[in-house]
């Protein structure tokens, strides 16, 4: 933070008056989560808009709280269910999350979202601005929230330094979202903030112009808007490979449930091979004789810390042994021209679809 800043009572008082008179005229009111807000409700969309634009978010929100109208209901579905309902969106482990403190609300708060923010922040997934944006706008209480659109709005109005992976730049900007959120209409003023992140004061080009605090705003001020938050210093992302495996009988493909931690954890994927020449021994451990084998296309999955060249291989197979696969319990045969619920990973709905045009499904 510039030194010399000070945040007087005034300074905070006309900053969220100017947030607040935004809201009023500007703000979105009308997305699914704002109407009958309850914290279940606005937690659900707070772990989805995470990483997520807001119209990606709205028809999965939709689905999702159809299928799991409260908080008992997510807890009592299967894993499989509540992933296949996040399929597409990508970092699953917040599905994961959500569905475990969901069973923890059951367990040991009756099936009521706790409304005391340490026992919220205790919850799987749910960190401080998480919780606090839960609190404040589904229950108007009083709490600073600090995610990555408010973190980019304060620091280029402050000029604070440091990129968003450090803790110390996240530590110098709590005391000054806390300073600024106002005792009243704490829910529209978050709100408001979160609003003007994601749609005035973008990442790159913002709208300086039409935001309701740039008589303020240092960055603008000095024309350093890009400058802030500083940029993360780029690592060279490394880059693994993998074979995919397909095998198919008529129209089924096998697929295989990962394990709870790592990559896709929960969600079924195609068997990994990490040389072809596996690919007639693993055929024979799952009870199967190789018929034919097809390339597939090859492509790249990014990951945030590596990206990974899939070579998915698709082998058309015949039964060679009664105990189909020997059935372990985490195989499970998809059929190709069924609706399926399950969770699959992106990469895996990118190899069905090829293989659906191959075999004209
Ligand atoms: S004036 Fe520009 S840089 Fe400053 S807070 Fe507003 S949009 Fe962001």
């Amino acid at each position: 933070m510039n030194q010399s800043t000070k945040i007087t009572n005034t300074s905070a008082q006309y900053f969220s008056d100017n947030i607040l008179s935004w809201f009023h005229q500007q703000g979105r009111k009308h997305l699914p989560w704002q109407q009958n807000k309850t914290p279940y409700r606005v937690w659900i969309s707070e772990i989805m808009l995470q990483q997520t634009q807001v119209a990606t978010v709205i028809p999965y929100y939709q689905r999702f709280m159809a299928s799991f109208p409260t908080i008992n209901d997510l807890a009592n579905a299967d894993e499989d269910n509540v992933l296949h309902h996040w399929t597409g969106l990508g970092y699953y482990a917040r599905a994961r999350n959500l569905h475990k403190a969901a069973k923890i609300i059951r367990d040991q708060y009756q099936g009521q979202f706790p409304q005391d923010i340490e026992q919220v922040v205790a919850l799987p997934g749910i960190g401080r601005s998480t919780a606090g944006a839960i609190l404040s706008l589904s229950l108007k209480q009083h709490h600073a929230i600090l995610d990555g659109n408010v973190k980019r709005v304060l620091a280029r109005y402050y000029l604070v330094e440091g990129h968003n992976a450090q803790a110390k730049f996240e530590k110098a900007l709590w005391p000054i979202a806390e300073q600024l959120t106002p005792k009243e209409e704490v829910e529209n003023y978050n709100q408001a903030m979160m609003d003007i992140g994601a749609m005035v004061c973008t990442r790159t080009k913002p709208l300086c112009e039409q935001c309701p605090v740039n008589d303020g705003c240092l960055a603008y001020a000095g024309n350093e808007q890009a400058n802030f938050p500083q940029k993360k210093p780029k690592k060279t992302t490394p880059v693994k490979q993998t074979i995919m495996l397909i095998p198919r009988v008529e129209n089924q493909v096998l697929m295989e449930k990962r394990p709870p931690a790592g990559i896709w954890g929960g969600l079924y994927c195609f068997l990994e091979l990490a040389d072809k020449n596996a690919i007639n021994e693993t055929l024979t451990d799952l009870g199967l004789t190789l018929e034919k084998t097809t390339q597939l296309t090859e492509f790249r999955h990014t990951f945030s810390h590596f990206h990974l060249d899939i070579e998915p291989i698709l082998v058309d197979c015949a039964i060679s042994a009664n105990n189909l696969v020997n059935e372990p319990a985490d195989f499970n045969w998809y059929k190709l021209d069924d609706i399926n619920t399950v969770g699959l990973a992106a990469s895996s709905c990118k190899i069905l679809d090829e293989i659906k045009q191959l075999v004209r499904l």
